[in-house]
C-alpha cells in the first residue's frame, strides 16, 4: 500500500508567503475559520447556484512583473494589466446576470476588472456561461483545457459518469444543462504559469473527473483550486469526498495525494465546502486502503 507523505505541514513551510497557523490556533479555529484565515481574501468562492461556487484570485501585479519582462507570449490578448482578479468558471448558462451582480455584490468589480476567465472544464455548471461574456466582453480573454476546447466550440459536454445514488438524485432543469459553443481565446494543458496574467499561480491537468481539468495551485501553497476534482462538504466544512461524477478513483486519489504532500493548505471545490489539509490527510488514507492502491 502507498503511505501519504507529508511535505509541508500547515505550521512548517518553505515558502514565505504563507500565513502561519499555529498548532493553537487550529484547536480555537473552526474549519471555516481556518479556511479564511489561510486565503487572507486572495481567493473569493462565490456561490452562484446552491453549492456551484466560482472563484476569483486577486491579481497582484507587482509581485509579477519580473517575470513579465522576460516572457510576453499572450501580448496578442491585450491583457488588462490593471486588472484585479481572474475568474475561475461562469457557473451555468441562465446565471449569467447573476455572476455579474455577484462579483460587483462580493468584490466590486465589473467583468472588465478581469485579466482572465478560465474554464476549468467543458461541463455545463462551469462553461455555461462562457458564450455571454465573449460577446459582452470580447477583450476579457477566455481560456479553456486544450484536451476539451472542440468539445466547447461545439457545445458539447465532456463525458463524465454518475459515481452514486446521489448523481441520480442531483437535477438541474434541463434547459440549464447546455454550453453556448464560443471559440476560446486560448487553451492550456497544464504546467502554464498564470503570471502574465498578474497571479502566480500555476495550472495542472488532473485527470479522474474529466480528461482534461485543469486546477489552479497558487505558487504560495496556499490554495489548491481543484474544482470538480472532488467535491466537499454540503453541510458543514471539513468534509473531503469525491465528486458526484468520475470516471476513475485512483487518478483523482492520486492527483489530490499529490497536492496534499505538495503542501497545499486548503483545497477549493465547486460544489460544496472548501477544507483544509487537516481533514484530507486522514480521507486519502481511508481512500488509498479501500482502493487497493
Ligand atoms: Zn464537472
Amino acid at each position: 500500500m502507498i503511505s501519504v507523505q507529508s511535505k509541508s505541514s500547515s505550521t512548517n513551510s518553505n515558502s514565505n508567503n504563507i500565513r502561519k497557523v499555529s498548532d493553537k490556533d487550529i484547536q480555537r479555529m473552526n474549519e471555516k475559520d481556518r479556511v479564511f484565515s489561510i486565503l487572507d481574501n486572495e481567493v473569493i468562492a462565490i456561490d452562484i447556484f446552491p453549492k456551484s461556487n466560482v472563484f476569483l484570485v486577486k491579481c497582484n501585479w507587482e509581485e509579477c512583473n519580473n517575470l513579465q519582462q522576460e516572457s510576453n507570449k499572450y501580448a496578442h490578448l491585450n491583457i488588462n494589466k490593471k486588472a484585479k482578479y481572474i475568474l475561475i468558471d461562469t457557473a451555468t448558462h441562465g446565471d449569467e446576470l447573476e455572476l455579474i451582480k455577484q462579483l460587483d455584490k462580493v468584490a466590486g468589480i465589473t467583468p472588465n476588472d478581469l485579466s482572465l476567465i478560465l474554464i476549468t472544464h467543458a461541463h455545463f455548471d462551469h462553461a455555461g456561461g462562457a458564450w455571454y461574456f465573449k460577446k459582452h466582453y470580447p477583450h476579457v480573454p477566455i481560456a479553456c483545457p486544450e484536451y476539451e476546447a472542440d468539445l466547447l466550440r461545439k457545445g458539447e459536454g465532456a463525458p463524465s459518469v454518475p459515481a452514486g445514488i446521489s448523481a441520480k438524485i442531483l437535477k438541474i432543469r434541463g434547459d440549464r444543462k447546455i454550453i453556448i459553443p464560443f471559440e476560446p481565446d486560448l487553451t492550456f494543458w497544464g504546467g502554464e504559469s498564470l503570471e502574465e496574467f498578474g497571479v502566480k499561480a500555476t495550472l495542472k491537468n488532473m485527470k479522474g473527473h474529466t480528461e482534461g481539468c485543469l486546477v489552479v495551485l497558487m505558487d504560495n501553497k496556499k490554495a489548491a483550486i481543484i474544482n470538480d476534482i472532488m467535491g466537499g462538504g454540503f453541510i458543514s466544512y471539513g468534509k473531503p469526498a469525491y465528486h458526484f461524477y468520475l470516471y476513475d478513483k485512483v487518478e483523482i486519489v492520486k492527483s489530490v495525494k499529490w497536492a496534499y504532500e505538495e503542501g497545499y493548505q486548503t483545497f477549493l471545490v465547486t460544489h460544496g465546502f472548501a477544507f483544509t489539509r487537516e481533514p484530507l490527510g486522514p480521507w486519502l488514507k481511508k481512500q488509498i486502503k479501500k482502493l487497493k492502491m
